[in-house]
């Protein structure tokens, strides 16, 4: 019983929370106080013209971009600056890019293995028996000796998000994972995405898939500017968008 109850504590804790975060490059303010949340096993997806500060946000929930203020908090601890900590938070939060970032000179199973090996200190048979399931459940099991540059984009990919739950994360940030793919590998990309929602992932995407959007999204954050604009079910959002921004974004899209 206590253990049930401290898991059900848990789960009415945000994941993320964003407080008030500001960002400027220069003169450009790029994030105007962004605030919101995000709880465990939630799937938020972020979408938003070309330049509205999306790339931005999910640096700045891994850190790979400072604040200028506001906070940040995973699992309610505020983002560490440096050292330990935040070599933990990365292990915590997965990313996958646009560009698939294999290491070009490993083979598909090294990639997968070599960060729960060095960061984890996993023995390699456990890293490798890990990685293969994961490469498994992601559709890719048959390339793991392979250099990423023998696979197709989509495969590519699905083995950057495999290398990203290697290391067990809390939270999935997903960047446009299929905007650089031939639209015939972009469904196969997607799928895993869903499952991964499916299996209770909690799950940042920026995405313009409206297909995954509706299929897998809890809500939909729609950011212009710097600024959240909107945020709804993905039904409201894409069925009756409420700012003339979105609206006007949409009709652009779809
Ligand atoms: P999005 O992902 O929504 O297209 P970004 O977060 O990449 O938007 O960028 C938001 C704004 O910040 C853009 O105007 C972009 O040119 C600018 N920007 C992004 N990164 C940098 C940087 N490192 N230095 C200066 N400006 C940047
Ligand atoms: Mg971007």
């Amino acid at each position: 019983m206590p253990v049930e109850f401290e898991g059900m504590a848990r789960v009415s804790e945000p994941l993320v929370a964003i407080e008030n975060v500001n960002k400027h490059f220069g003169e450009l303010h790029v994030l105007k106080d962004i605030t919101t949340t995000v709880a465990k096993g939630e799937v938020v997806v972020v979408i938003g013209p070309s330049g509205s500060g999306k790339s931005t946000l999910c640096r700045a929930i891994n850190r790979l971009e400072t604040i200028d203020s506001g906070e940040i908090r995973i699992d309610g601890t505020p983002l560490p600056a440096e050292g330990k900590a935040l070599a933990q938070l990365r292990a915590d939060v997965g990313m996958v890019f646009q560009s698939f970032n294999l290491f070009a000179h490993k083979t598909v199973l090294e990639n997968v293995t070599l960060a729960p090996t060095r960061v984890r200190r996993a023995s390699t048979s456990d890293a490798d028996k890990r990685a293969m399931e994961l490469l498994d459940r992601v559709g890719v099991a048959n390339q793991a000796q392979k250099m990423p540059a023998q696979l197709s984009g989509g495969q590519q990919q699905r083995v950057a998000i495999a290398r990203a739950l290697a290391m067990e994360p809390k939270l999935m940030l997903l960047d446009e994972p299929t905007s650089a793919l031939d639209p015939e590998m972009i469904n196969e990309v997607l799928d895993v995405m869903v499952q991964l929602a499916k299996d209770g992932m909690t799950m940042i995407a920026v995405t313009h898939e409206m297909g995954f959007a509706r299929r897998a999204a809890d809500r939909v954050l729609f950011m212009a500017d710097g600024q959240i604009v909107e945020e709804a079910t993905p039904t409201e959002f894409f069925d009756a968008p409420k700012s003339a921004r979105a609206q006007d974004f949409l009709s652009k899209i779809l």
